[in-house]
């Protein structure tokens, strides 16, 4: 694009040769014949930023409009070329004190004005760049450039001021921090780039969602956080469901591929949490998104303090009730469940099935209504439940799977549905993750001849894990230093174990620890106390056999 020159001159001839000469050098002109009108450009967009002012002029003086020009200290630059019919040394003087660039003599010389005109172009052009510089500097350091949201470091900054203006002004002000749920696996599945996409979709949707003078800031990788000036808690909370709810049936593709991203929310408020410093809204707020994923993800929490952690006193009285702690225990599988099925929903959906979704709602409406009909226990009814989810997603997951194109198979199909139940079982059961443990809980006390507690197992009764643990648990016990007694030297730890072969333990077990323990070197123990030892296990297992 050609620069603009503006050149204010009163006199025709001059201004005619000027307006001629600058065409030429191809520069768009813009010309006056007042100081007056030349002000006015000035002032306007996209005035020109070289300009040519006579120093006579009617209406404004050259000079005064220097003046003018530096008094408002505008950017970018502008260069001022004053033009002059006068020599006196005293006039230079106070057309560069008035904020003029240079000067050039009238009746001008063309190859004096080229020169000097250049170098104002250059000036020009250099502060343009420069400016265009600073502004995208400006802008990597409060934006993010991925999302176009605000990033993490200027979140502190607004942070900051919007806390010391609710305190200042007695306003509530509330923070939403955001994170998506099972991002991880929307990368992995797709790639870094689709989930690229998906963060900057997901960023202009909430941009959507929020009011002009909401603050939303990219607050780490798939984390965002919402200051909401002049928002109490309930106002912040019914905007964060709206923005799960919309997040929730939202479709991100590309043209290949396609996914839904839920998003889990916490939200805290300065007034409704009491808070006495603005960092505690931040670490309020995420608290409560720690419960939204823990509960299942795809949900809105407001930060609620923890019962069990109010006092010292009475979190020790509460951990001493059994029944306490089991429920407390409970909860957290509760929790697990959720986000199981929760995560068995997702797959299910990526797979682009969510017509089942609606069939599923209602079948849960009547389960809720039977077991308020019966006056089933809440536990019951979450079963019930639980279960209908389980199977419309393992249904759709099985029918996939199962599908055959091949018309014969027919009787093979015929044979599949009709074990589906079984398959369902199959299924429900990886998710029964702590069953083989809990047996082996159960009986880690029973004893090899059947005098441990609590049941009295004897042999191979006992599963293999328990009496493994057992073993291996006491081995370590008697080992290891106690506060009332020292550790037992491993010569007599050896023979604690040779002699309890049988009785409490189960000697072919003892056995083959003796063996790695002579194989592995892992005891100091005398190779004839070993080898003793070993004997004594030898006729211990003789003597279970008869
Ligand atoms: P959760 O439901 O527990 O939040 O699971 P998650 O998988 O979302 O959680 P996690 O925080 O473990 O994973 C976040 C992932 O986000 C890991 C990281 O590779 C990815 N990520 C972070 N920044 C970017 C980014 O700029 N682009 C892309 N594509 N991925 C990112
Ligand atoms: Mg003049
Ligand atoms: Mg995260
Ligand atoms: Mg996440």
């Amino acid at each position: 694009m050609n620069m603009k020159v503006l050149i204010a001159e009163d006199e025709n001839i001059t201004r005619c040769r000027l307006e001629k000469f600058l065409e030429e050098m191809d520069y768009e002109v813009i010309s006056c014949k007042d100081g007056l009108d030349a002000w006015e450009v000035i002032q306007s967009e996209n005035a020109p930023n070289l300009l040519i002012l006579d120093w006579m002029m009617p209406g404004m003086s050259g000079i005064e409009i220097c003046r003018k020009i530096r008094e408002r200290n505008t950017e970018p630059y502008t260069y001022i070329l004053l033009l002059t019919s006068k020599n006196a040394e005293e006039d230079i003087v106070t057309g560069m004190e008035a904020g003029a660039d240079d000067y050039i003599d009238k009746p001008f010389n063309q190859n004096e004005l080229r020169v000097r005109l250049n170098a104002g172009r250059r000036i020009v052009e250099m502060n343009k760049d420069l400016l265009e510089a600073r502004n995208v500097l400006a802008k990597k350091v409060i934006y993010d450039e991925l999302t176009d949201l605000y990033n993490r470091h200027y979140m502190r900054e607004v942070l900051e001021k919007e806390y010391a203006r609710a305190l200042r002004h007695q306003t509530d002000l509330s923070c939403m921090l955001l994170d998506i749920d099972y991002f991880k696996v929307i990368n992995d599945t797709f790639g870094h780039s689709f989930g690229d996409l998906v963060l900057r979709e997901f960023s202009d949707c909430l941009k959507r969602e929020v009011r002009k003078y909401d603050f939303i800031f990219r607050y780490g990788g798939e984390e965002f956080m919402i200051l909401l000036p002049n928002t109490d808690v309930n106002g912040a909370r019914s905007v964060a469901e709206k923005i799960r709810s919309t997040c929730e049936s939202k479709v991100y593709k590309d043209g290949i591929n396609s996914t839904i991203a839920t998003v889990s929310i916490g939200v805290a408020s300065v007034k409704y949490h009491q808070l006495s410093e603005s960092k505690e809204l931040i670490a309020f707020a995420d608290k409560a998104l720690y419960r939204s994923k823990s509960e299942g993800r795809n949900r809105v929490s407001v930060y609620k303090k923890d019962s069990s952690v109010e006092s010292k006193e009475g979190r020790i009285s509460k951990i001493k009730d059994f029944s306490y702690l089991k429920e407390s225990i409970s909860s957290i599988l509760e929790k697990t469940k959720k986000a199981s099925i929760q995560s068995l929903c997702l797959m299910v959906r990526n797979l682009g099935a969510d017509k089942y979704q609606k069939h599923n709602r209602q079948v849960v409406q009547y389960i809720e209504l039977i077991g308020e009909r019966f006056n089933l226990p809440p536990a019951v009814v979450e079963s019930f439940k639980n279960a209908s989810l389980l199977h419309d997603n393992f249904k759709i997951l099985l029918k996939k799977t199962l599908k055959s194109k091949d018309k014969r198979l027919k009787a093979r199909e015929k044979l599949e549905i009709e074990s589906h139940p079984y398959m369902m079982a199959e299924l429900t059961g990886l998710f029964d993750f702590f069953a083989n443990e809990r047996s082996l809980l159960q009986q880690h006390h029973e004893n090899f001849d059947g005098s441990g507690y609590p049941v009295g197992l004897k042999g191979d009764e006992i599963s293999l894990g328990a009496r493994i643990f057992a073993t291996v648990d006491s081995m370590v016990a008697m080992l290891s230093e106690r506060s009332f007694r020292n550790g037992l030297p491993p010569e007599k730890v050896i023979e604690e174990f040779a002699d309890k072969a049988g009785s409490q333990f189960d000697p072919k077990l003892v056995f083959i620890f003796f063996d790695i323990i002579e194989k592995q070197g892992l005891l100091s123990v005398p190779e004839a106390a070993l080898m003793r030892a070993k004997e004594k296990v030898k006729d211990a297992m003789i003597k279970c056999k008869s």
